[in-house]
């Protein structure tokens, strides 16, 4: 539910709400199982490791570490006018990894494995879920404007 082409995800306004209201404001929550203690970035309303649904936010810095790079030279429809573009995987300071788009702070030749970024949440569009890219930025970059918006 959280991955769609693993570039864009997919927010629904069910059990985490809250999380999409603060991505609206550049935050990154995510969540702890008051069961286990596992902790998720996205937050998961129902705990992975204990199945339990008590859970309570905690923010992420959206500090980490590139895990893998990668261009994407054909891309999936509707990105096309893209392509090639380069992703990334980023391993989290708090845990998790996420897949983020390069972000134009950050140079290619400063993109390599094991570089410290910051992930930056950048809203697409918002209908009934809120629609939303991951950018790896250089540290301490924050809220970005998404570079695909109208206007
Ligand atoms: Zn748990």
């Amino acid at each position: 539910m959280f991955s769609w082409f693993g570039m864009v995800s997919f927010v629904p306004y069910t059990k985490v709400h809250e999380f999409a209201v603060w991505l609206k404001e550049g935050r990154l929550m995510g969540s702890v199982c008051k069961g286990c203690g596992h902790t998720t970035f996205p937050p998961r309303a129902d705990c992975p490791e204990c199945l339990s649904a008590e859970f309570a936010y905690k923010e992420w810095s959206g500090r980490g570490k590139l895990y893998s790079l990668t261009t994407i030279a054909a891309a999936p429809t509707g990105f096309e006018e893209h392509a090639p573009y380069r992703i990334g995987l980023v391993e989290l300071e708090e845990g998790g990894r996420l897949l983020a788009w390069l972000g134009e702070s950050l140079p290619a030749a400063e993109a390599t494995v094991g570089a410290p970024v910051q992930v930056v949440p950048r809203i697409l569009g918002e209908r009934e879920e809120l629609r939303v890219l991951y950018s790896i930025e250089r540290p301490g970059t924050t809220w970005g404007r998404s570079p695909f918006a109208a206007g």
